[in-house]
């Protein structure tokens, strides 16, 4: 383990918990924030985490004091001049974050690393104007960033090696596992997650199901510790939203087109557990309990099948398309979002022949956003 000093600009949410992390794998953290009330409140947040974590067992105390000693707030961006990385967690403005990566340019050395925490703007594009776009990456967090073990290394078009290696190395100084991914929409897990959320939509657009119905089956059935609507309701419908709407600005994919669903639930106001009314009403902050489904077993199994084999889809194309590759692919989804098989571990369960049946009738020959990837349909054939 080196113990490079590590920057991290923006101390919001992220920020501060990737500055635990790099303060835990021994590295001394400068942590900046333009608004000194964040870059306050965010120290002492991380300070508070570290004593919270020494509570619950995670690490001793001494290590705690340790991490402790090695951050250190910087009252200005030069004061992160001399780092050998600075990962940026600022808000998701591909314009903020480009004037960003300008004053990092010029404040850091040639050799600084420059990764961005980013989760839907493609690295490339924040690295375009860069002088030295080869030390330029993706360092992907999840949230919250002390107990997700998962950090997605996004090589830009333009990313070179010494810059992934950086990375990739502190990473796992931070104890987290990192994995490589291209730079492509949503990444890795955000990407290949989409179907839980629109999928369970389109059954219920459709009257398959209720939503608490899907939730059960989900939880129940697939071993997910939430369902798609609770979940939906708990990251809040708007913010569901943009996120469908982010990736179908990406790229037009039949597959990605936003539900009809969220989009009126969010003009209606209902946003989920916030406003106190999304899929569930909520009362005192406290979901109301729904009377418990009542479906056979041919339905339930229909309907795990049918999130299944698109979440399995999904990952094929992203596979296909070089995002990772599939054992990767499985990885990432169980470190990133805790799902309880990766899609490929899925398709070994169930059966690639099944998921390409399930798929192909409801494709029907033109439904475009069932059409199974190639990437599948050899799996399906090896299968045989
Ligand atoms: P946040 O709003 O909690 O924190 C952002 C911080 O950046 C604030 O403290 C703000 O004062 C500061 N800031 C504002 N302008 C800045 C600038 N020009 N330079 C540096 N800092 C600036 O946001 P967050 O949730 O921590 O998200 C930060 C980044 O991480 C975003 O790109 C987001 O997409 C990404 N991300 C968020 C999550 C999540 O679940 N919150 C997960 C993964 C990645």
């Amino acid at each position: 383990m080196s113990t490079s000093v590590i920057g991290v600009a923006g101390a919001g949410t992220m920020g501060a918990g990737i500055a635990q992390l790099a303060c835990l794998g021994g590295h001394p953290a400068l942590l900046w924030d333009p608004n000194a009330e964040a870059l306050e409140a965010g120290s002492r947040r991380l300070r508070n985490d570290l004593a919270r974590g020494v509570e619950r067992g995670r690490w001793s105390a001494s290590e705690a004091e340790a991490a402790s000693g090695l951050l250190e707030p910087a009252a200005t961006l030069d004061q992160l001049g001399g780092c050998a990385i600075v990962i940026e967690a600022a808000p998701e403005d591909l314009a903020l974050k480009r004037a960003l990566f300008a004053e990092l340019e010029r404040s850091c050395g040639p050799n600084a690393v420059l990764a961005t925490n980013t989760s839907s703007i493609p690295v490339g594009e924040i690295a375009a104007e860069a002088k030295l776009a080869q030390r330029i990456c993706g360092m992907h967090f999840f949230n919250p960033p002390a107990l997700m073990k998962l950090v997605e290394v996004v090589a830009g078009g333009r990313t070179g090696e010494p810059a992934l290696a950086a990375v990739t190395e502190l990473a796992t100084d931070m104890g987290r596992t990192p994995i490589r991914c291209t730079d492509s929409p949503g990444f890795i897990v955000n990407r290949c997650n989409r179907p839980y959320a629109l999928e369970s939509l389109r059954m219920l657009e459709a009257g398959i199901a209720t939503h608490a119905e899907i939730d059960g089956v989900m939880r129940d059935e697939g071993g997910y510790r939430m369902g798609p609507f609770e979940l939906m309701d708990l990251i809040g419908i708007d913010v569901n939203l943009q996120v469908a709407r982010s990736f179908y600005r990406q790229r037009a994919e039949p597959r990605w087109q936003p539900s009809p669903i969220s989009e009126r639930m969010v003009a209606e106001g209902r946003l989920g557990r916030k406003s106190g009314e999304g899929f569930y009403a909520y009362e005192d902050g406290k979901q109301v309990k729904v009377a418990p489904a009542s479906l056979n077993a041919n339905r339930r199994r229909a309907i795990l099948e049918r999130i299944v084999a698109q979440l399995v889809n999904e990952a094929s194309f992203a596979a296909e398309e070089g995002v990772a590759e599939p054992s990767d692919i499985d990885a990432a989804m169980k470190l990133g979002l805790n799902h309880p098989r990766g899609p490929f571990e899925w398709a070994e369960e169930i059966g690639a022949k099944r998921i390409e049946a399930v798929l192909d009738a409801l494709h029907d020959g033109t439904d475009e956003r069932y059409r199974p990837a190639e990437r599948l349909r050899q799996l399906a054939r090896s299968a045989r």
